[in-house]
């Protein structure tokens, strides 16, 4: 984004974001880099400018913050504080995760609900776009300490969603144990069994292939990155980094593919095995991380691969990268690390992993890069089939729901082609991704008046 009229006219709006919400480091991240897809787009369609819709989209439609008190296993008071942040409701009912990490503040909670705004549109599925969660830490809690927590924070978050209102699900630090307690309680006190929550056990009203959805497809996405060059993962060396959920899904997908994934990684490091995680290695890393809740150090020292403590895996030679940990996570440097190394697609399973650094590298190499409001889409818009299949009292089969899992990728990835494309034929994603996101809903909102 060169052009100098463009240019002033973004920093003359992220001077008013930044005035309005000072100190939301990740939010003004967030918004920028939308911003600069969408205001050659609205230069074209004054409508917009008219409507006031960058002012307006930028501005949460309701935010709710609260005291949520719990007892320690100790008999002690312990106290967190609860968000949720209800973004946009112009295309269908709040839809977002919650998040449980000492990081959560009100500015990350922001940017993952601006985030999910696109990226629900972008699955073509109704959903308006929320996030919330909490400065909790589960990391180190017993059971009985996670389940009082959960129980503190419905206590006060069941009065404000529902399902045809707002439709939270997990994110980090939030999986099916606790959506199990936080819907246990919703319906304790509201007396309702409904598809409030997504990301619910199948035993109760969850979908099949839910827990795969994210992983799986950020992989379909890399896939259909990878056809544009005549490219498959066959024979690929792939990069992953996080342990968690969607990490694991990754790996599955990966190997069925017939990829080698060679790194993972915690807050504490990341493991490199060269030969490749294999199936019996990914069912140990299940174990470890859903039931032992270990660490990965534990990993390395299983199968004597070598460990990295406090590093990130971008400086391995890789042919595709997938990070899928966390904001922020490869910055300028590692993303020119990555590129020099020969690595010719990042596709992002985590929410806004790349620095806007590691981006303007991804952009000058022209490599293949998938933002994640794209490239993660299959988690949410999989929460999307749970609510339909809740709303119909149905449930699908596997393949149904994979079936539409990797429609709904190519679809997005058709409107990341028609809404990025360059003159060259480049397929710029992070344009094609905002501005195919943006239109739906502010067509929507222009539709629904001054709301
Ligand atoms: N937390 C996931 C995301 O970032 C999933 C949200 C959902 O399923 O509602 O999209």
């Amino acid at each position: 984004m060169k052009n100098p009229i463009y240019e002033e006219k973004v920093n003359k709006f992220m001077a008013y974001i930044m005035a309005k919400n000072p100190a939301e480091l990740e939010f003004h991240q967030a918004v920028r880099e939308v911003v600069e897809s969408i205001v050659p787009y609205i230069e074209e369609n004054p409508i917009y400018t008219e409507e006031r819709i960058l002012e307006r989209i930028c501005e949460p439609e309701r935010v709710i913050i609260f005291r949520v008190p719990w007892i320690d296993d100790k008999g002690n008071i312990q106290v967190n504080r609860g968000f949720r942040i209800e973004m946009n409701s112009a295309i269908g009912p709040y839809k977002g995760g919650l998040r449980f990490h000492p990081t959560v503040n009100l500015g990350i909670l922001k940017f993952l609900a601006f985030e999910q705004v696109f990226k629900n549109s972008l699955t073509t599925l109704p959903m308006g776009g929320g996030k919330g969660g909490s400065d909790f830490d589960p990391k180190g809690k017993s059971e009985k300490e996670v389940m009082r927590f959960c129980q503190s924070f419905m206590t006060e978050l069941c009065k404000h969603i529902g399902p045809n209102t707002d439709v939270p699900a997990g994110d980090i630090g939030v999986g099916g144990r606790e959506i199990g307690y936080l819907f246990g309680q919703y319906k304790r006190i509201r007396n309702e069994f409904t598809g409030v929550l997504t990301g619910k056990n199948i035993l109760w009203g969850g979908s099949l292939i839910r827990p795969e959805a994210t992983g799986y497809g950020n992989v379909y996405f890399a896939q259909e990155m990878l056809k544009t060059r005549g490219e498959t993962f066959e024979g690929k060396i792939v990069a992953v980094s996080g342990s968690g959920n969607v990490a694991q899904f990754t790996i599955e997908k990966v190997n069925e593919l017939g990829g080698k994934c060679v790194t993972l990684s915690d807050s504490n490091g990341f493991i490199y095995d060269p030969k490749g995680i294999d199936s019996e290695k990914l069912k140990y890393i299940m174990w470890l991380k859903n039931e032992k809740r270990g660490r990965m150090k534990e990993y390395a020292d299983k199968y004597a691969c070598d460990y990295f403590p406090d590093e990130r895996p971008w400086g391995i030679k890789c042919d595709v990268a997938l990070p899928s940990a966390t904001e922020n996570e490869i910055n300028g440097e590692q993303a020119k690390t990555l590129v020099k190394n020969g690595c010719i697609c990042v596709s992002e399973g985590a929410n806004m992993p790349s620095t806007p650094e590691a981006i303007e590298v991804y952009l000058a190499a022209k490599i293949l890069f998938g933002p994640g409001k794209a490239a993660n889409a299959g988690g949410v818009a999989t929460s999307g089939l749970e609510m339909t299949q809740n709303s119909m009292r149905l449930s699908w089969t596997r393949e149904e729901v994979d079936g539409r899992l990797q429609t709904i990728m190519k679809n997005i990835h058709k409107t990341c082609h028609k809404y990025g494309t360059k003159e060259d034929g480049f397929i710029n994603y992070v344009d094609g991704a905002n501005i195919g996101g943006f239109v739906k809903v502010a067509d929507s909102m222009i539709a629904q008046g001054a709301v």
